[in-house]
């Protein structure tokens, strides 16, 4: 329960406003829990009210999308975008396409954007968006069909100044093409409303690679603090997609050894670890073929498939050095996290937003695991794609060292930001406290400089 008295009353208002968006809430929760101090050295933020006006999304746009599948049956999904907070620029955050999307997720995920994106450093607000439509099993003309209806209804919305969407789970380069080409149509102009674009047309060199290095830079930034570092330590790394394959690839250059890699029906685990020939392997089989991970272990001998579908996941159960939660939100539950602190695992990194629940988080700091926060840790990919919109206005491309370089940069500010402030409010290697406060400190001072809007 937070400490503050403005802190908790505000959390209170929350609850009883949003009863029914439960991962919005363990969002504000996890926030408000550690940013008490900071109110407190800052009472102008009470008499601004910045906390209720921060947990009131600024717009949400929910719509209807529908069309046809390859049998010309009409299907009927529900688009929406949250643009949560405009305090540091454009709403900017992406769009994730899964079953499960409703608006308790995308204010949780919009929610988290508004402070990643101050983290950054770079002039980027907070949103995000998505559909509860599932590309999973659709042919590429039933993804294209849905992406252009979906867009024809976001396009009102979005602009390079105003909103720029990019992906999330379930939208990848494939279905940003989609979207971008119907709205350069509808539009008849060719900006920058989009990121993760193809190099061929506006798309940023390590835009793809981004979250999951950065990820990696953040660990090495960590461990380093306490002399250490990635090389000959043991990894397990959950989900497959954007984020896991490239965290993976950067853990294999820093010489870490990644043992195991999953998706939504299971796990494989590869005691002698994954290496670059194996991994390229799993690009294929992700990005092109659209293949299961299990496949993995049909493929190389000595890998196991283990089938997931319970609270708890075994993946976890994996003896390692180091975690990467890189597939969904609530992946670690209180018992995967006991098991972790059991297993002596020392670091983890938060590819996936809210990868933890809020008890698995507070037994791993109080048995000093090193804890990267998603906010922080998987900034590099919005920071990336912040990149990618400085070129589209420019009209120029850099070039990959440069993006890289910067990419590298933009980690170690961000580490250094959240561990000098975790310090200087007395909690030194609280990542989390660190995270929050720096961000909230200053979206906080934007909003009060900008007036009551
Ligand atoms: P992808 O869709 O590329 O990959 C998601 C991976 O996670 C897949 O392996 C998928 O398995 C698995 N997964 C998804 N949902 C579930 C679930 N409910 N249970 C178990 N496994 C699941 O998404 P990304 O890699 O882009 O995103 C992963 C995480 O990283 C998300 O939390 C996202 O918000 C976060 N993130 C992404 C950024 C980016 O730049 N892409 C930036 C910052 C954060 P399957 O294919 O079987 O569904």
């Amino acid at each position: 329960m937070a400490e503050h008295a403005y802190v908790a009353r505000a959390l209170e208002e929350a609850h009883r406003r949003n009863p029914t968006e439960p991962e919005f809430l363990q969002a504000v929760d996890e926030v408000f829990e550690t940013i008490g101090p900071a109110i407190k050295r800052h009472p102008e933020f009470e008499q601004g009210r910045i906390l209720e006006r921060l947990l009131e999304p600024e717009r949400i746009i929910s719509f209807r999308v529908p069309w046809l599948d390859d049998r010309n049956r009409v299907q009927v999904n529900r688009g929406y975008r949250v643009e949560f907070n405009s305090a540091l620029g454009p709403y900017k955050g992406g769009l994730r396409f899964h079953p499960s999307v409703n608006q308790s997720i995308l204010k949780f995920l919009g929610f988290e954007q508004i402070f990643k994106n101050a983290l950054t450093g770079l002039s980027l607000g907070g949103g995000k968006g998505g559909s509860d439509f599932d590309p999973k099993g659709k042919s590429d003309n039933e993804v294209m069909r849905f992406c252009q209806s979906f867009m024809t209804e976001l396009a009102r919305h979005i602009g390079e100044s105003t909103d720029v969407p990019a992906g999330d789970i379930g939208v990848g380069a494939r279905e940003i093409g989609y979207m971008f080409g119907q709205y350069k149509r509808l539009r008849n102009e060719f900006t920058g409303a989009l990121t993760g674009k193809g190099l061929l047309w506006g798309g940023s060199e390590i835009r793809t690679e981004a979250t999951g290095y950065g990820l990696v830079y953040f660990a090495h930034e960590m461990l380093a603090t306490k002399g250490d570092s990635l090389a000959g330590k043991t990894c397990i790394v959950s989900g497959s997609g954007n984020v896991a394959q490239y965290a993976v690839q950067k853990l294999i250059h820093e010489h870490a050894r990644v043992v195991a890699m999953s998706d939504s029906g299971g796990f494989i685990h590869d005691p002698e670890g994954i290496n670059a020939e194996k991994l390229e392997w799993i690009l294929e089989l992700k990005n092109v073929r659209r293949g299961r991970i299990s496949q993995y272990a049909e493929h190389f001998r000595g890998a196991t498939f283990t089938a997931v579908n319970g609270k708890t996941n075994p993946l976890w159960s994996i003896k390692a050095d180091g975690a990467f939660p890189c597939a969904t939100q609530n992946e670690i539950s209180f018992e995967d996290a006991k098991r972790l602190v059991k297993n002596g695992v020392k670091f983890i990194g938060e590819g996936s937003n809210m990868p933890i629940v809020n008890e698995g988080v507070a037994h791993l700091l109080d048995h000093g695991v090193l804890l990267a926060p998603a906010k922080a840790s998987n900034a590099g990919g919005v920071a990336t794609s912040g990149l990618e919109m400085a070129q589209n206005s420019q009209r120029q491309a850099w070039s990959r060292e440069t993006i890289d370089q910067e990419l590298r940069r933009i980690m170690h500010d961000i580490h250094a930001a959240c561990a000098r402030t975790a310090a200087e409010y007395g909690q030194p290697g609280n990542y989390m406290l660190g995270a929050n406060v720096a961000a909230l400190l200053k979206v906080g001072r934007a909003m009060l400089e900008q007036g009551v809007v």
